[in-house]
């Protein structure tokens, strides 16, 4: 009698146990949705940060009246837009390979006329002392 209602406490501990695990991964899952869920309107609203920055750095071209900050930061946009031109100009002496600037057609950076349009490059110097 006693051990029977020992085995039936324990089973039904047991199962109490199975369940309150099955509940703590269905809760798991739906927060870990729910994060989900944040992290996309986390994005969007970086999106929109981001389209917010451009449209402001667009005015900071066109010469608009900005406040000293933005004028820094935008500033700073036009810095890292020379590196990306130095880099390219690097990549163009790695590859040994230019565009036209008129049609966008590959060539060899010694050509000084395009082979497609017939337009007269930009000279690039060749670094041979490297
Ligand atoms: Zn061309």
């Amino acid at each position: 009698m006693d051990l029977k209602n020992n085995f039936s406490k324990i089973t039904k501990s047991i199962s109490e146990s199975a369940s309150n695990v099955v509940q703590k991964s269905n809760e798991l899952i739906e927060v870990s949705s729910l994060n989900g869920e944040i992290s996309n309107e986390e994005k969007k609203k970086n999106m929109i940060y981001i389209a917010i920055g451009k449209v402001v750095y667009n005015s900071f071209i066109n010469k608009a009246e900005l406040s000293e900050e933005i004028r820094h930061k935008c500033e700073a946009i036009l810095e890292h837009d020379e590196q990306i031109k130095i880099i390219m100009d690097k990549i163009i002496n790695v590859k040994r390979v230019k565009k036209c600037p008129n049609c966008g057609v590959d060539m060899n950076i010694s050509i000084n006329f395009c082979p497609d349009c017939g337009v007269m490059q930009k000279l690039i110097e060749d670094d041979n002392t490297l």
